[in-house]
């Protein structure tokens, strides 16, 4: 079904540009809609629209006396099931303002399916600034100045129990830390570490959260592996990207007796047939800024190191990397998608017909968002656990998740990424029948 155009022009959000990313959000969720038989349109309305979506000014006093004024959104998108759940990002998307405030909407909207199949308590959210640090020259004062403006003008929506934003694209531990402390600050200088997550480990951030997308992206491909009967001991395994999501999956599936055969960053792809350690090409990496030329490998394209015979790939860079015309080609039995929307939705058919089986995106990467959830609850209760019991509870949400999206996806006959949207509307649908409207 066509998205409700009706709801956007509401927003009055001005020109529509190409691949809108709501857009997409809202296909997803009708799309679930129609498998669960959800024909009312004001329910389907209400679980594809924020709840909210705040956008603000934020003047800023540069280091050259200049006033410069920017432009931050704060986008809520439903708390059925617990306070809102999103990361804040620093970018500027080449739409522009309008788009990014598109994009936070539906980044949002994906953050409360995310929380749902994985059955954490917490709803959806996502925020950002108009800005890239990376790009622009912003001094660190400028760019704290920044930081603590946004958490200002967003403080009387956020909280512990409200909205409890992360980092995400070009934010970090630091910029957590100085939006807890801004909040704080207002709050007459109450202790409040769970108003954020993703804080550096003495501001009460969470062991193992560094490892948590990988660790949890592995923890998926092992139990889609006892599902296609495939031995993890020699499986083979490559990584799109080598960076901290593909890393860690890596890691720990050599944990798990696989061997990687395959890596690529934004320079290049190599393989080595006998594979490698991980370890060794990170410390290569380390050193020299990239994979290629590590020993023994050989350069290949990106094209190719999608299309290797393996046993897993993990695209684990950027989105819209798997095509129809690469689908076509795929010689691996389980995609990991460590990458938020690595896969073109005209992929999907292709690589259903092929049986590969897919862990979702919003399953395969949602370690991250369950460790950041245990990080919020060892705040909110002042008690902190190891590394190996804050892992436990992270593979007990995440293999749950995953048998419970594989089991919907044999009971409606869809494939894996439906499944897990469908078990997901499901349960938010479940929390608003059991709440119902007020007032
Ligand atoms: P990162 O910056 O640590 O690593 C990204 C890697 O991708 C780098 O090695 C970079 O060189 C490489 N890369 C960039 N362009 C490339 C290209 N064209 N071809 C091949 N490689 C390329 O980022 P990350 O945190 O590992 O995130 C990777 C993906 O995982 C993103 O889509 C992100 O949204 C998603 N994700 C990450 C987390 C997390 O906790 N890290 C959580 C959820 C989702």
């Amino acid at each position: 079904m066509e998205p409700n155009l009706n709801i956007i022009s509401h927003l009055d959000l001005g020109i529509l540009v190409q691949a809108d990313p709501f857009d997409n959000a809202t296909k997803q969720v009708y799309d679930a809609c129609d498998i669960l038989k959800i024909k009312d349109k004001g329910l389907r309305d209400y679980l594809v629209m924020p709840n909210k979506v705040l956008r603000v000014k934020i003047p800023v006093k540069m280091d050259n006396g200049k006033i410069r004024i920017f432009t931050g959104f704060r986008s809520q998108h439903n708390n059925d099931r617990g306070p809102y759940k999103g990361g804040i990002r620093y970018f500027n998307p080449e739409g522009g303002v309008k788009y990014m405030e598109r994009e936070v909407m539906a980044l949002s909207s994906w953050m409360t399916w995310k929380c749902a199949v994985v059955d954490i308590p917490l709803g959806g959210a996502k925020g950002g600034v108009f800005v890239n640090p990376k790009t622009e020259k912003i001094s660190n004062a400028e760019l704290e100045r920044i930081t603590r403006r946004f958490a200002f003008m967003i403080s009387e929506i956020i909280g512990p129990e409200k909205d409890i934003p992360a980092p995400d694209v070009y934010t970090t531990g630091k910029e957590m830390t100085q939006i807890m402390d801004t909040f704080s600050k207002l709050h007459g200088n109450k202790s409040v570490p769970g108003v954020i997550t993703g804080k550096p480990i003495p501001m009460g951030g969470s062991l193992a959260r560094n490892v948590a997308t990988g660790l949890g992206n592995a923890y998926c491909i092992r139990e889609a592996a006892k599902i296609i009967k495939l031995k993890l001991k020699g499986a083979k395994v490559v990584l799109q990207g080598f960076g901290n999501a593909s890393t860690f999956s890596g890691i720990y599936l050599e944990k798990m007796g696989a061997k990687v055969i395959a890596a690529s960053d934004s320079k290049g792809s190599i393989i080595v047939p006998n594979g490698f350690k991980t370890e060794k090409l990170m410390a290569h990496k380390n050193k020299k800024g990239t994979v290629l030329g590590f020993q023994g490998s050989k350069k290949i394209s990106t094209e190719q190191l999608l299309t290797t015979k393996c046993d897993v790939l993990v695209p684990a860079a950027l989105e819209n990397q798997i095509t129809a015309k690469i689908a076509k080609n795929l010689k691996c039995k389980i995609i990991g998608e460590a990458a938020n929307g690595p896969t073109l939705p005209e992929a999907d058919p292709i690589i259903y017909k092929k049986k590969i089986i897919v862990v979702p995106d919003i399953l395969a990467n949602s370690g991250g968002v369950c460790i950041s959830y245990l990080e919020w609850v060892q705040n909110n209760m002042g008690y902190y656990w190891t590394f190996d019991e804050v892992a436990k509870k992270m593979e007990k949400n995440i293999t749950k998740g995953f048998r419970d999206t594989y089991d919907l996806s044999k009971k409606h006959k869809i494939d894996m990424r439906k499944a897990a949207m469908v078990l997901a509307v499901e349960r938010v649908v479940e929390a608003f029948n059991l709440k119902g409207i007020w007032p």
